[in-house]
C-alpha cells in the first residue's frame, strides 16, 4: 500500500513529505487511515537522533487515531469503519510471561515500537503515525469508545497511559495522596486521573506560578518546592509521587514529602540523577521505582475509563507542517499540554 508520510532524513535535516509503502496485510493484521497523530517528546529526540539508535528515515508518532480501511481474514476483533487506536507497541513475543501478563511492553522477547524498530518478521523499520495509513497487527489495535472524541484521544496513547499504569500498579484510588512533578504533557494526564480515581492531587512545582494551571486541571492545591516552610510542613504527607520531570535532577527535596512505605516513581527521565541519599528511603522504607508506558489490555482499560469519566487531554491541533515550530515549542515547554496533528493536513 503507498502512502504519505513526514520523515527525518537524517539526524540533521528537518521533517519532511516523504512517499513510502505499508506493507500488505498478513491474516492478522488491520489497515486503517490515520486522522490524528500526538506529537511525543520521544519524536523529538528520535528524529534528532538524541538516543544514538535511530535509523533514518525516521517517521515519528505513537499516539495515532485513525479508521480502519482493511482487515486480515483472521482478523476477528476490529472491522472497517471501527475508530481505532495504537500507541507505542505494534508487536512482542505474545508468549513469554510478561506478554502472558499483559505487559507487553516488558517483553522478554524485545517489545516491537510503532517506529525505529525492527519487525519481527519482515525486519524492516517500523514507521510510526505521522503519514496517512498504517497497518498493525489486530492484537495491537485499540478501540476507541464512543465517549471519546477522536481528535482528542491520540495523547492517552503515551501520555496518558504512562501516567496511567504506575497509578494502578500501586492502587490509587479514592483517599489516596498523590503528588505530581511537572506540568506537561504527562503530567497534566496525571493530574486529571488521579483526580478521577478520587485521589487528593497536589501539583509539586518550582513556584505558584501554575496554581491556576493546577486547580483548573482538577488538582486540590499546589506546593512550591522553593517554599522551603511549606516543603516542611508537607513532609511525609504523599503516598505516591509522579516524577514527569524530563531532565536530570535531584530527587533529595522530594523524598521526605513520601509517608512511610511511599513510592515516588520516574517516569519522565532516562539517565543519571543526581546521587539520592538513602537516609530518606531506609528511615522511612520509602522507593524509588520506574515505570515504561502500560500493556495493551491497561491501555483499553484507561481509553474505557477516560471515556466513561468524559476525561480528555487538553490538545493543541496543529497542520503537518507545523511540526517544526511544534516540537520548538515543545522544547520551550510552550505547549498546554499537548499538539496533535489533523493528519488530513498533509498532502502530496
Ligand atoms: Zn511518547
Ligand atoms: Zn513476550
Amino acid at each position: 500500500m503507498k502512502t504519505l508520510g513526514y520523515a527525518a532524513l537524517s539526524a540533521t535535516s528537518p521533517l519532511a513529505p516523504f512517499a513510502f509503502e505499508r506493507r500488505a496485510l498478513r491474516p492478522n493484521d488491520v489497515a486503517m487511515e490515520i486522522l490524528y497523530c500526538g506529537v511525543c517528546h520521544s519524536d523529538l529526540h528520535t528524529s534528532r537522533n538524541d538516543w544514538g539508535w535511530t535509523s533514518f528515515p525516521n517517521v515519528p508518532g505513537h499516539e495515532i487515531v485513525g479508521r480502519v480501511i482493511e482487515v486480515g481474514g483472521e482478523v476477528t476483533q476490529h472491522a472497517v469503519g471501527d475508530i481505532v487506536a495504537v500507541g507505542c507497541l505494534v508487536d512482542s513475543c505474545q508468549h513469554c510471561d510478561q506478554c502472558h501478563g499483559g505487559e507487553e511492553q516488558y517483553c522478554r522477547n524485545g517489545r516491537t515500537d510503532t517506529y525505529n524498530s525492527p519487525d519481527r518478521i519482515s525486519g524492516e523499520i517500523t514507521k510510526g503515525g505521522y503519514s496517512k495509513h498504517i497497518v498493525v497487527r489486530e492484537e495491537f489495535v485499540l478501540s476507541v469508545p464512543p465517549g471519546l472524541d477522536p481528535a482528542r484521544t491520540g495523547p492517552l496513547l503515551c501520555a496518558g497511559i504512562t501516567t496511567y499504569s504506575p497509578l494502578r500498579t500501586w492502587n490509587v484510588g479514592p483517599g489516596s495522596r498523590v503528588g505530581v512533578i511537572g506540568l506537561g504533557g504527562l503530567g497534566h494526564m496525571a493530574v486529571k486521573l488521579a483526580a478521577a480515581m478520587g485521589a487528593h492531587v497536589t501539583v509539586l512545582s518550582r513556584s505558584t506560578d501554575k496554581q491556576a494551571d493546577a486547580l483548573a486541571l482538577g488538582a486540590d492545591s499546589l506546593l512550591a518546592s522553593s517554599d522551603k516552610r511549606a516543603m516542611a510542613a508537607a513532609q511525609a504527607s504523599f503516598d505516591l509521587i509522579i516524577d514527569t520531570v524530563p531532565v536530570k535532577h535531584d530527587l533529595n527535596p522530594y523524598l521526605p514529602l513520601l509517608d512511610i512505605n511511599g513510592t515516588l516513581v520516574i517516569v519522565g527521565q532516562v539517565g543519571p540523577l543526581a546521587e539520592p541519599h538513602t537516609a530518606h528511603l531506609i528511615l522511612g522504607r520509602r522507593s524509588i521505582a520506574g515505570s515504561l508506558i502500560g500493556g495493551i489490555a491497561q491501555t483499553q482499560e484507561l481509553l474505557d475509563f477516560c471515556a466513561r469519566k468524559n476525561i480528555h487531554p487538553d490538545c493543541e491541533m496543529i497542520r503537518m507542517d507545523q511540526v517544526h515550530e511544534a516540537f520548538e515549542r515543545m522544547e520551550k515547554a510552550d505547549v498546554r499540554y499537548r499538539f496533535v496533528i489533523d493528519m488530513a493536513s498533509l498532502q502530496a
